[in-house]
This record gives structure tokens, C-alpha cells and sequence, in this order.
């Protein structure tokens, strides 16, 4: 009897290993011959990828075929031999920006360079305020806002006194989420007081080990309770902006995306011209200082600092 193909989620990788998640369990699996033709140029299959794979023992497996992908984030990696695509994670359903209100401070830069590397992968991003408890009632709003005026949603939430948690939940259940921020923000906190069962200790392990390599993707997602996964992603912070042409920035900040068309210059960068449909809103206050500062540091490409 010829053995059933089945379909399933990547859920690990490593070394050309991947761990495949289907309804009947796990399967550990290499790619098929074939698939591998691909490989100098970019990976083949990653994260969250949907795949049919062929069982050939017990709990082993050959992945037959990769299933068209929603989207992705990936980068470009430079090799002597030219550029290689490494992908980040497989279909995401949103990006979790974690910051928070205090202990560090939040880097706002950090944060619009993070929702410029969703905005350009079509990825929805949550930004998720956290440690409300170490500031004054009004403070959180003050500090994050802005972005829900821009139209990110943004969730406060404390694992001190618990506020937000459900709401968190309920946004990440059933979805495949990237989450990422800086360290201390509470990443870790947030997720081990919702969802108990996740033990994080490994994670945080292969983060403390990653610092300082730009290469490091994510390998791993963790399942949560009731459905979903989280996967941790140190390597969205290597995202550069040389994957990007200067002139697509614009188009990666909603407040100005919607405004550019009013410049008078089609090629407007909106830092010198005249008829600056974006510094005219800028100077009325209907576009944040701060966001259009990050947009014209990014721009000139003086971002490193948030690398
Ligand atoms: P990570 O590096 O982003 O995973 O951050 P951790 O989860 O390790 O948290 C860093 C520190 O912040 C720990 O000492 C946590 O106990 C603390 N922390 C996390 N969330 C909160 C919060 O909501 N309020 C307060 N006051 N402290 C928090
Ligand atoms: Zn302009």
C-alpha cells in the first residue's frame, strides 16, 4: 500500500530538517530531490509554509510540494556569489510590535521601522503598549496614540495588574503572529501569563545567543492554547532598508501614503520641495513630527542606530 500524503504546517527548521505540523502529529521531514534546484538562491521552504509531504517511516517524512504562500517576509541575504533570499516566516497574519511605556522607554524610530517592514510585506501590524502600570493614567496614550490616529490598532496591557491580557489573546488565538521589540519590553512575561502552557525558556535562550549576528531568522513557532502560533523573529530587526528603493518609503507610512498625491513634485522626496503636500501637513499638525522625522531619517538613510 502506497503511503497517503498529507498536508501540514512548517512549524521548525533546521539544517534542512523541518518539522511539519499535520492533523495526525508531527513529521519530520527533508525536502524531495527535486525541490532542492532552487537553493542557491533562496530557501526553498520556511516557517509557516503550508506543505504536502509523502510519509516514509515513522514520524519522518519528504515535503513534495510547497503551497503558494499569502505572503512573507524575507530578506536578502549578500553571499559572494550573489544575493540569497532567506525567508523570515510564511504567511503571517499579523506582526506584534511589543514596546513599552517605561523600563526601557519606548525608541518610536524603532517602532515606524518595524511598521515599515509590515507595511512593505502587506503583513497587519498590532502594537501592543506594555508596563501601563509604571506610568500615570494618561501617559500611554500620550506615548502611542498617535498610531491608533494613524489607524494601528494598539492594545495597553500590564502583567502586573492585568489589564489588556484577554484583549491580547484574543487578538493572537487562531492566527499565526511574528512578534518583536526590543528586550525587556515584557515579550516573554506577556506570553507565559496568557498562555501558561508555552514554556519560553528555550526562546529566550537562541535570542541571547543571536545578539549582535544580523543573519539570525526565526526557526520556531510556538503553538498556543486554543489555536495559533507565535513566532519569535530576532531577525526582522535585519531587515536593512537597501532592501528597499528610497522611493518606495513613502508608500510605507499611511499618513503620507494618502497625502503624496498632492505634491507638486511627482518625484517629491518630501524633505526640500516646494508644494510639499506631506511638509505642509507636517507644519499644520495633522501629520506627527516624530513619524516624519523617522520617515526622513530612514530617507537619508540614517537609520543604522536601530539595527
Ligand atoms: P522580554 O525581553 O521582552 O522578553 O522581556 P521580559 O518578559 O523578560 O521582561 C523584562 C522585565 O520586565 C522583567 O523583569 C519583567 O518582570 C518585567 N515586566 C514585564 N512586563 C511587565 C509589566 O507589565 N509591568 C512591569 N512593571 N514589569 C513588567
Ligand atoms: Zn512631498
Amino acid at each position: 500500500m502506497s503511503p497517503t500524503r498529507t498536508r501540514g504546517l512548517v512549524i521548525s527548521s533546521q539544517s534542512g530538517f523541518y518539522t511539519v505540523q499535520s492533523d495526525d502529529g508531527q513529521w519530520v521531514c527533508q525536502l524531495r530531490g527535486r525541490l532542492k534546484k532552487g537553493r542557491r538562491e533562496g530557501d526553498v521552504v520556511g516557517l509557516g509554509d503550508w506543505v504536502r509531504i509523502t510519509p516514509i517511516g515513522v514520524e519522518r517524512g519528504v515535503i513534495d510540494e510547497i503551497e503558494p504562500r499569502k505572503r512573507m517576509l524575507s530578506r536578502m541575504a549578500p553571499l559572494p556569489s550573489g544575493e540569497y533570499q532567506q525567508i523570515i516566516i510564511a504567511n503571517p497574519d499579523q506582526a506584534v510590535f511589543v514596546f513599552a511605556c517605561r523600563d526601557p522607554d519606548p525608541r518610536f524610530g524603532m517602532l515606524d521601522r518595524y511598521l515599515v517592514i509590515a507595511e512593505k510585506g502587506e503583513v497587519p501590524a498590532l502594537i501592543v503598549a506594555n508596563k501601563t502600570d509604571l506610568v500615570s493614567n494618561s501617559r500611554p496614550g500620550e506615548l502611542f496614540g498617535l498610531y491608533s490616529e494613524i489607524g494601528y490598532p494598539v492594545l495597553y496591557t500590564s502583567i502586573v495588574n492585568g489589564e489588556g491580557l484577554a484583549e491580547l489573546k484574543d487578538h493572537l488565538v487562531g492566527k499565526i503572529s511574528v512578534l518583536s521589540g526590543p528586550s525587556g519590553v515584557g515579550k516573554s512575561s506577556l506570553l507565559n501569563t496568557m498562555m501558561p502552557g508555552l514554556d519560553l525558556a528555550h526562546r529566550t535562550v537562541s535570542q541571547a545567543t543571536s545578539k549582535g549576528r544580523h543573519t539570525t531568522v526565526a526557526k520556531e513557532m510556538y503553538p498556543l492554547e486554543g489555536g495559533g502560533y507565535i513566532a519569535d523573529t530576532p531577525g526582522l530587526k535585519a531587515l536593512a532598508l537597501w532592501d528597499m528603493e528610497p522611493d518606495e518609503l513613502d508608500g510605507y507610512f499611511p499618513e503620507l501614503r494618502e497625502r503624496v498625491a498632492g505634491c507638486q513634485f511627482s518625484d517629491c522626496t518630501h524633505i526640500h520641495e516646494p508644494g510639499c503636500a506631506v511638509q505642509a501637513a507636517v507644519d499644520s499638525g495633522r501629520i506627527s513630527r516624530q513619524r516624519y522625522e523617522s520617515y526622513s531619517r530612514m530617507r537619508s538613510g540614517q537609520e543604522e542606530e536601530y539595527l
